[in-house]
């Protein structure tokens, strides 16, 4: 059990409590390799669509000939630029909760540091605002006209 001492205290404490207070289930190791283990089947699924995407557009078959090669692949910058946009977004999205869940901060909310919720993580597990932030983000963007 020594995974349970390399979390930051501070954060599994504090979290802990509040869960416990509001009756939620708990961030635990359990629950963060449950993520994890979404993240990173989302992000193959991601990088699997952008190779079809770029390999169709340059029209080749040896773009990416060999599947080991994926972890090259995913730092590989001219790959992240040809992809579009709106995977790329994601992909890093996907990256930074996976880095969260290393740090111990994953679903911790980034504005008010309340907990983000399980079942909101479960909808959107690269969300890094809780529903109250959201909402409040959504209703400035509302008065703003944007
Ligand atoms: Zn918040």
């Amino acid at each position: 059990m020594l995974f349970r001492f390399t979390l930051c205290l501070t954060c599994v404490k504090r979290q802990r409590l509040t869960n416990e207070l509001r009756g939620d289930v708990l961030m635990d190791e359990n629950m963060q390799e449950y993520f994890k283990d979404i993240l990173l089947k989302r992000l193959e699924e991601l990088i699997d669509e952008a190779e079809k995407t770029v390999a169709g557009m340059t029209d080749t078959e040896e773009t990416f000939p060999d599947p080991t090669d994926r972890a090259t692949l995913e730092s590989d910058r001219n790959f992240m630029l040809r992809i579009r946009d709106r995977e790329r977004k994601l992909i890093v999205k996907i990256r930074e909760a996976l880095e969260r869940i290393e740090d111990g901060n994953f679903g911790v909310c980034e504005l008010c540091g309340d907990d983000i919720g399980i079942d909101r993580l479960k909808a959107r597990p690269v969300t890094t605002h809780c529903i109250e932030c959201k909402r409040r983000e959504e209703a400035s963007e509302k008065a703003r006209g944007t």
